[in-house]
């Protein structure tokens, strides 16, 4: 049974009294921290003294280097990017987890390919949330809420539960809910939509776009028209809102037909087993293998990766593209 999580199942007594570091000012750092602090807990940010610490202050939070907000926070939360906490963690953190302390995590990636060691004497917890940080701000000051997931992996003092949920209430996420997800599945589903969803979603993009050019079709009404005008972003937003199958009935007749009719020409037993190797990979821990590797090779192939799609017909058409609309005053 799916467990989920609202506003009346959470009290933010756990919390109060308590000092919460805020470990990184980036994307959820700097949105998470906020919400909090609007949320009247007491928030400390740690971070290594540069333009985030500088924004952090800016913010009106008092700032530390990482391993002393680690030592002063009751409540640990590590909002750094996935690949780097391991090496963060060992260097500077953990020392910093005395007894009955309780470390959050914002993505069960390093629990789930086990890249970091616990003290047995702290809560282990994760609160997850499902979109950017930018929307987890906004979606706060809206009073909207937004989804995450939650889970504890380690639960030291029998407080866990009550401690993630009063996370998932200060940070704004029980306004929408929460659902109880591990540490493994969150990992694993999320690395398998970067991984199969979103790369189909870009090539489809990139060989429609590029399909079109060659055809000698005008560059601003191809790109606008495949994505830029926002079209695709609003059906996503229907699918959300209506099930992908129940936005369907928004579009025309020879829009549903067109699709539904050449859908099969893409459902190939080679993406399929595209995907299935793709999850496997993921599971076994090769890609947390792989990811770790190329992080420590300076992410040599990754810059370059992401400069042949910049380079592409279909990324100067992009460039070109917005160059022109933004000339013309309309972006
Ligand atoms: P960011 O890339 O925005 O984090 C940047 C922060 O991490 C900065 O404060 C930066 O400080 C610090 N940082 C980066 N590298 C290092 C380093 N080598 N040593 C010390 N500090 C470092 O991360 P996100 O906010 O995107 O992600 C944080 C967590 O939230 C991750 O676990 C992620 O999976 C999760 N998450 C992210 C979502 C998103 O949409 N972005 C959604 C849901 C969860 P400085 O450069 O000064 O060192």
């Amino acid at each position: 049974m799916t467990r989920i999580f609202r506003e009346s199942d959470a009290t933010l007594e756990p919390l109060q009294g308590k000092t919460i570091a805020i470990l990184g000012y980036g994307n959820q750092g700097s949105a998470q921290a906020l919400n909090m602090r609007d949320s009247g807990l007491s928030v400390i940010v740690g971070n290594a003294d540069d333009d985030y610490a500088a924004q952090a202050r800016n913010d009106g939070f008092a700032t530390y280097s990482i391993a002393e907000a680690a030592r002063r926070g009751d409540v640990v939360m590590l909002l750094l990017p996935d690949e780097v906490t391991p090496a963060i963690y060992n260097a500077a953190i953990r020392s910093g987890l005395s007894k009955g302390k309780t470390l959050s995590f914002a993505s069960g990636y390093c629990v789930c390919f086990r890249q970091i060691t616990f003290p047995a004497d702290i809560n282990v917890i994760m609160v997850a949330p499902r979109t950017m940080g930018g929307i987890v701000r906004e979606d706060y000051l809206h009073g909207r809420g937004f989804l995450s997931f939650v889970d504890v992996h380690q639960d030291h003092d029998g407080r866990a539960w009550p401690i993630t949920l009063a996370l998932a209430k200060a940070i704004g996420s029980l306004k929408m809910y929460a659902l109880h997800v591990t540490f493994k599945d969150e990992t694993e589903l999320d690395l398998l939509t970067e991984q199969a969803l979103v790369p189909a979603i870009v090539s489809a993009l990139k060989t429609t776009v590029e399909t079109a050019l060659k055809a000698g079709y005008p560059k601003v009404a191809t790109v606008l028209e495949l994505y830029l005008s926002g079209e695709m972003g609003d059906v996503l937003h229907a699918a959300a809102q209506r099930g992908l199958i129940g936005q369907t009935t928004m579009h025309s007749p020879t829009s549903r037909y067109g699709t539904h009719s050449r859908l099969p020409r893409f459902a190939t037993p080679e993406y399929e087993r595209n995907v299935q190797e793709i999850l496997a990979n993921i599971q076994a821990g090769n890609f947390a293998l792989e990811w770790s590797s190329e992080q420590k090779a300076a992410y040599e192939h990754f810059d370059s990766m992401q400069q042949a799609l910049r380079d592409s017909p279909f990324g100067q058409a992009e460039r070109e593209v917005i160059h022109e609309l933004e000339k013309a005053g309309v972006r």
